[in-house]
């Protein structure tokens, strides 16, 4: 388990893009957190990371936006309407964990029973009384 602490959107998204390095083809993120906890910002990261050059945009009503381009595809999924195993279906979720590339899914606590067992959880957090500080922890059940 890694717990790191930051100060400012920009700081998770630089260790989101260091974190990055570490992805290897059919990685499985899973973020635990409400709405504002820096799940979108941590992607950003991610794609920098990879060296994808498109902006990432939350995926709330696309419930998936796709990534190409970069070391490893990304796979941006949003949860948050996905409540019942036909709407998972129907998001392609089952076709994409057998791809190479690396999917990170907001709102996973609506899915939780159908992450694969590999799965890395990134939960995030409000930290302290500080509107703009963030604790993230990174583990690999
Ligand atoms: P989510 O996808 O979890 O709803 P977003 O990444 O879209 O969250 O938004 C997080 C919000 O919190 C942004 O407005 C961002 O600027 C702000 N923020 C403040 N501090 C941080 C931090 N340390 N890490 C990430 N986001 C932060
Ligand atoms: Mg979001």
């Amino acid at each position: 388990m890694t717990v790191i602490h930051t100060s400012n959107p920009r700081e998770t998204q630089e260790f989101a893009a260091k974190f990055a390095s570490e992805l290897n083809p059919g990685d499985v993120i899973a973020y635990i957190g409400g709405l504002g906890a820096g799940k979108t910002t941590f992607t950003r990261g991610l794609a920098q990371g990879l060296g994808i050059e498109e902006h990432v945009a939350s995926p709330t009503f696309a419930l998936l936006n796709e990534y190409r381009g970069g070391r490893l595809n990304l796979y941006h999924f949003d949860m948050y309407r996905v409540l019942d195993f036909e709407s998972l279906c129907s998001t392609g979720f089952f076709d994409y964990l057998e791809s190479d590339g690396v999917l990170a899914i907001e709102w996973s606590e609506n899915i939780k029973d159908e992450l694969p067992e590999n799965t890395i959880y990134i939960t995030l957090e409000r930290d302290g009384s500080e509107e703009s500080h963030r604790k993230i922890t990174i583990d690999r059940r």
